[in-house]
């Protein structure tokens, strides 16, 4: 299949991005072109101008701040956040992501402002950015600002990252004493996530003090499982808290928040959800199993 005809500019500096997504209507910015150029393959995206800001300089670097987060620019790939030892060290969630997403040319070529911004249901950061309560550093028109995941996920293909603005950086709050993780199940058709859970968790090895639960794949839009987390926090680091913890996995979800498709039923999904959700939590607790 082919793409619309489509006019073409690079930019070659953030200022004139946005600039040239003002000056022509309808434009999207394209970086690795692995979440954009799919869908205008199949017409389900028709850009009459797209901006390239795929060899901006600085925009993929990858750095710890002395305020307590780490700042990683939206150009980087999922490959070099898999690979970065700071995100490793204080962003283990969105490691995991990155590393599980796609496969290698996908990992090289797609980067993190892209994968956030489109705001594909299944795709796997959405959950670790939730889970480790990320935001992304925006520019556009009006100046900069800043858009927390909680804002971020409005609909399939649908994020509060507005046409004219270009996401430089994700930004993720880091905390000594916390431990994250991602648990994916791949769709077996698309390998995109079936269903992923993202999880972070403070604990003085013996009480859960803190904790954040998300999902995407098996959602319409990516969603903190706010009943998982009210069960989880102040329980003991425990396998019944785990299992208590992942029984409401789905309960407080609308009923028809959950995907269903050729792949999985809504109601198998929620069931897979409880399962993954109690498999997340093994991961990064050290208890049993
Ligand atoms: C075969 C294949 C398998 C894949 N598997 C997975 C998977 O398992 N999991 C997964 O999560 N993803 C998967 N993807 C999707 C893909 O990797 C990501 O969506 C991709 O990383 C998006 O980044 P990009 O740089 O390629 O974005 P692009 O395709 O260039 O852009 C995507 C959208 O984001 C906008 N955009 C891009 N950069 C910015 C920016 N800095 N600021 C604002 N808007 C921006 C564009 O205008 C466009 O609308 C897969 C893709 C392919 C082709």
């Amino acid at each position: 299949m082919y793409t619309n005809d489509f006019d073409y500019y690079r930019a070659d500096s953030v200022g004139e991005a946005v600039e040239l997504l003002g000056d022509h209507d309808g434009a999207e910015l394209v970086a690795g072109a692995h979440g954009l150029l799919p869908r205008m393959k199949t017409g389900d995206e028709s850009p009459p101008a797209l901006v390239d800001i795929g060899q901006l300089n600085g925009l993929d670097a990858i750095e710890s701040s002395d305020g307590g987060s780490i700042s990683v620019g939206a150009l980087a790939t999922h490959a070099e956040i898999a690979d970065s030892e700071i995100v490793r060290e204080h962003a283990a969630a969105l490691a995991d992501a990155a590393s599980e997403l796609g496969d290698p040319p996908v990992r090289n070529g797609g980067t993190i402002g892209g994968n956030l911004a489109h705001g594909d249901p299944r795709s796997d950061p959405p959950a670790a950015l939730l889970a480790l309560e990320g935001s992304l550093e925006v520019r556009g028109s009006d100046g900069e600002r800043t858009i927390d995941a909680a804002e971020l996920f409005e609909g399939p293909f649908e994020t509060a990252v507005a046409d004219d603005e270009i996401v430089t950086a994700v930004r993720i709050p880091t905390d000594d004493d916390a431990v994250s993780g991602y648990r994916k199940r791949r769709d077996p058709l698309s390998g995109y996530a079936m269903v992923g859970v993202g999880v972070w968790l403070r604990t003085d090895d013996e009480t859960i003090e803190a904790a954040r639960v998300a999902v995407t794949g098996a959602t319409t839009t990516p969603a903190r499982l706010s009943g998982v987390e009210d069960e989880l926090e102040g329980s003991a680091v425990s396998e019944e808290t785990i299992t208590a913890a992942a029984a409401e996995a789905g309960t407080a979800l609308d009923a028809d928040a959950f995907v269903s498709d050729v792949q999985a039923s809504a109601e198998y999904r929620e069931h897979l959800l409880t399962i993954d959700t109690e498999r997340a939590l093994y991961d990064v607790l050290d208890v049993g199993q």
